[in-house]
C-alpha cells in the first residue's frame, strides 16, 4: 500500500515566484490528506497534475493567512467532481469562522457536504481501521497544531513452508491464519499464527509540524516518524528574530527531529528572505545536528516504503 508525500509548497509568509506557500499532500490508498493550504495551493496541485479534486480531508495549523487562504479555491473546485461523502476541515478555534465566513460572503456553490472540526490541544481526530490521525499543540502567536498520521502495526511476514510442515492445507485457513486467527485441523490439532509467521511489523509514520517554537513534547509527538516534516524558518543567526515571532530555527528544528529518533527530516516554511542558493546554509545548520535533515522543494515526491 503506497504511503506518497507532494510537497505543494514550501515557503513561509508569502508565495514566492518558484516558491509557493507551506503546503503538503499525503495519499494513501484512495484517500487524499492536505497539510495547509495557502494562497497558490491549488498551482501545486495543478502542477503535479495529480487528481485531487477528491481530497478526503484538509487539516489545518492555524488561521493565519500563509496557511489557508487557499480554501475558497480549493472548496469551489472541488465541486466540480461528484462526490458522496463529506469533506473534512481539521483545524484551531477559528477554522469554523473562517469557513463559514468565506463561504457566506462568497456566495460559494458547493455540491458536498463540509464538516468542519474544531480541534485544541493533543487529540485523536480520525481513527480508521489500520492508522489513526492525532494532533499536537504547538507554541506560536496563535493556537496551532502538530499532526501525524500513523498506521497500526502490521502483521509478520507469512511463511507458506512452515504452514505445510503443520500440515495446514493451502486455502482459507492460511487466510485466517494471516489475519491472526488460530485454526484447528481435522485432526484436531491446534495451529497459531505465531507458528507460521514472522514478528509484527512496524507500520508507517508522517508528522507535520510549522509555525512554532521548540513545543514542549513535539519531539514525542514526532518519535520515530519515517518522514518528520518541520519548519525552519530562519538560519539559527537569526534565531532571536525566531523566538519573537515564535518560530524555529533549522537547528531547532533538526534537534526536535533528533531527539525523537525520526528516520528523516525535510524542512520547510523558509522565510521569503533567504533565496534557494541560501536555503544551503539552513540545510548545513540542520545537518550538523541531524543528519538525516534535507530542504524539502516544491513539487517534490517522497515515497514511503514499509520497512521490511
Ligand atoms: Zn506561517
Ligand atoms: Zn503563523
Amino acid at each position: 500500500m503506497n504511503l506518497e508525500v507532494f510537497v505543494l509548497g514550501t515557503g513561509g509568509m508569502m508565495p514566492l515566484p518558484g516558491r509557493g506557500l507551506t503546503s503538503v499532500l499525503v495519499r494513501r490508498e484512495g484517500d487524499l490528506f492536505l497539510f495547509d493550504c495557502g494562497e497558490g495551493t491549488q498551482i501545486g496541485l495543478r502542477r503535479l497534475n495529480l487528481r485531487w479534486k477528491k481530497i478526503t480531508s484538509i487539516f489545518i495549523s492555524h488561521t493565519h493567512a500563509d496557511h489557508v487562504t487557499g480554501l475558497p479555491g480549493i472548496l469551489m473546485l472541488s465541486s466540480q467532481v461528484d462526490r458522496g461523502e463529506p469533506l473534512y476541515i481539521y483545524g484551531p478555534p477559528k477554522i469554523r469562522e473562517f469557513v463559514e465566513a468565506m463561504r457566506r460572503t462568497l456566495d460559494m456553490y458547493i455540491n458536498y457536504e463540509i464538516v468542519v472540526r474544531e480541534v485544541e490541544g493533543a487529540t485523536t481526530v480520525v481513527q480508521a481501521e489500520d492508522y489513526v490521525i492525532r494532533t499536537h499543540p504547538l507554541v506560536h502567536t496563535k493556537p496551532c497544531l502538530a499532526y501525524s498520521i500513523e498506521e497500526n502495526m502490521r502483521p509478520g511476514v507469512f511463511f507458506p513452508e512452515k504452514a505445510i510442515d503443520c500440515g495446514v492445507p493451502r486455502g482459507p485457513l492460511w487466510s485466517r491464519l494471516q489475519s491472526g486467527e488460530s485454526v484447528k485441523l481435522p485432526d484436531g490439532r491446534e495451529v497459531q499464527p505465531s507458528q507460521v509467521m514472522g514478528n509484527e511489523r512496524k507500520g508507517r509514520k508522517f508528522c507535520f509540524a510549522t509555525d512554532t517554537v521548540a513545543a514542549p513534547g513535539l519531539s514525542e509527538f514526532a518519535r520515530g516518524a519515517d518522514l518528520f516534516i518541520c519548519e525552519g524558518m530562519f538560519s539559527d543567526d537569526l534565531a532571536d528574530t525566531a523566538a519573537e515571532k515564535k518560530h524555529l530555527t533549522a537547528g531547532q528544528a533538526a534537534r526536535i527531529a533528533r531527539d525523537g529518533a525520526v528516520k528523516q527530516m525535510g524542512l520547510i516554511h523558509y522565510s521569503p528572505r533567504y533565496s534557494e542558493r541560501e536555503l544551503k546554509k539552513l540545510l548545513g545548520e540542520a545537518r550538523e545536528i541531524f543528519p538525516e535533515s534535507f530542504l524539502t522543494r516544491d513539487l517534490q515526491h517522497i515515497g514511503l516504503p514499509f520497512e521490511e
